[in-house]
């Protein structure tokens, strides 16, 4: 195997999650040497567009069933598994064959918690769920903030005609005129779960991502005592710049706790202090909750910024069209699927670099913070 880093982090990034997915395993394979080695892989329903397996990879390097853990965890937002992943890829050639791991302490890469949305380039998963809207305990179909319902027919169409289309985007121009862009991005994003076919959709149920990726907790950290997890994410925020974001109120414990951990400090989301708007059903407080009583828990998304607001959104409104109304294979089809790669993977060399140096830091920085890690 060729390590994926030969000195340029952008090399870090993989072609596909198929490719992705069979270097993870071949690396976890090639670091037995140094580190025991644990992989748990809970597969969904779907296949990918090669007709490959669709899987949650749990790949945990040193104890087997540690006190103290760091997770590194991708693809939450499917596409935006290509990042994530990379930064994952970076650990496994050029800081897990040095680490040294005390017999209770573990380092773990979880490879794409959203594996259909990775494969088939879609920020939601094979449901239409957003992962990071449906770690709830109970679903009310009836949720829907009051501004997503005043703009479903602009932020869902049923077709591209262009005479509508024109009228649907003055509508959303005059909804930002009177409101601002930061309320139109909460209307836009917050989350609901009243329209399986919309953009946005927290489901009516967990999906088997979100079962899976609990069930992994539960059993591999159930004697956690120190958690520290990165969840990587994509297209929010500036060109290759980087906000650490937490769905904990300020006044929760593991906010306090993950503020020591990254020097940059991280930003709450229900507070109010990200780019970010408040959101619903999130990854990480399904995580705390999941997690042993008492465990100290650090969490933060690194989200990587990459065209503006209103690029993103367009590109996500049209991936939902063509996910109910379109034809993939189609020109229309490919071409809104390249936009929807271009808005959470920018085609740039130099951005890669960017985002693959500054998950290394954010790595680097939570296993000084991790006991029983000596880089
Ligand atoms: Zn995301």
């Amino acid at each position: 195997m060729t390590p994926p880093d030969s000195g340029d982090p952008a090399a870090c990034f993989q072609p596909s999650y198929r490719v992705s997915r069979e270097r993870l395993l071949e690396a976890a394979h090639a670091l037995s040497a140094r580190h025991p080695v644990l992989v748990d892989s809970r597969s969904i329903a779907p296949r990918g567009p090669e007709g490959e397996t669709l899987a949650l990879d749990w790949a945990c390097f040193g104890a087997r069933r540690p006190r103290h853990a760091l997770v590194l965890s991708s693809g939450t937002h499917g596409v935006e598994g290509y990042t994530g992943s990379a930064i994952q890829h970076h650990v496994l050639a050029n800081v897990l064959p040095r680490l040294a791991l005390a017999p209770d302490t573990a380092l773990v890469i979880q490879h794409a918690n959203n594996p259909y949305g990775f494969a088939w380039h879609r920020r939601v998963n094979e449901d239409n769920v957003d992962f990071n809207r449906n770690f709830r305990e109970r679903f009310d179909p009836t949720q829907c903030p009051a501004d997503y319902e005043a703009l479903y027919d602009c932020l869902n169409p049923t077709d591209l005609d262009a005479a509508r289309e024109t009228g649907r985007w003055a509508r959303i121009d005059a909804f930002i005129a009177e409101h601002g862009l930061r309320r139109f991005q909460q209307a836009a994003v917050e989350g609901q779960y009243r329209y399986p076919a919309g953009m946005q959709f927290g489901g009516h149920a967990q999906a088997a991502g979100t079962r899976h990726l609990l069930a992994l907790v539960r059993e591999h950290l159930r004697d956690a005592q120190t958690v520290i997890w990165l969840d990587f994410h994509t297209g929010l925020g500036d060109f290759g710049a980087c906000e650490l974001i937490t769905g904990a109120p300020i006044a929760d414990a593991g906010y306090a706790f993950s503020q020591q951990v990254w020097s940059d400090g991280v930003k709450s989301a229900a507070g109010g202090e990200s780019v970010s708007t408040p959101l619903n059903g999130l990854l990480d407080r399904g995580l705390a909750a999941a997690l042993p009583a008492g465990a100290r828990f650090a969490f933060a998304y690194p989200e990587y910024g990459t065209w503006e607001p209103m690029r993103v959104i367009r590109a996500m409104r049209a991936d939902n069209w063509l996910a109910h109304h379109g034809d993939r294979g189609d020109a229309t089809g490919r071409a809104i699927e390249t936009d929807m790669l271009e808005a959470f993977r920018p085609d740039s060399r130099d951005w890669e670099r960017r985002v693959v140096a500054s998950g290394a830091a954010l790595v680097a920085q939570a296993l000084a913070r991790l006991p029983g890690a000596k880089r």
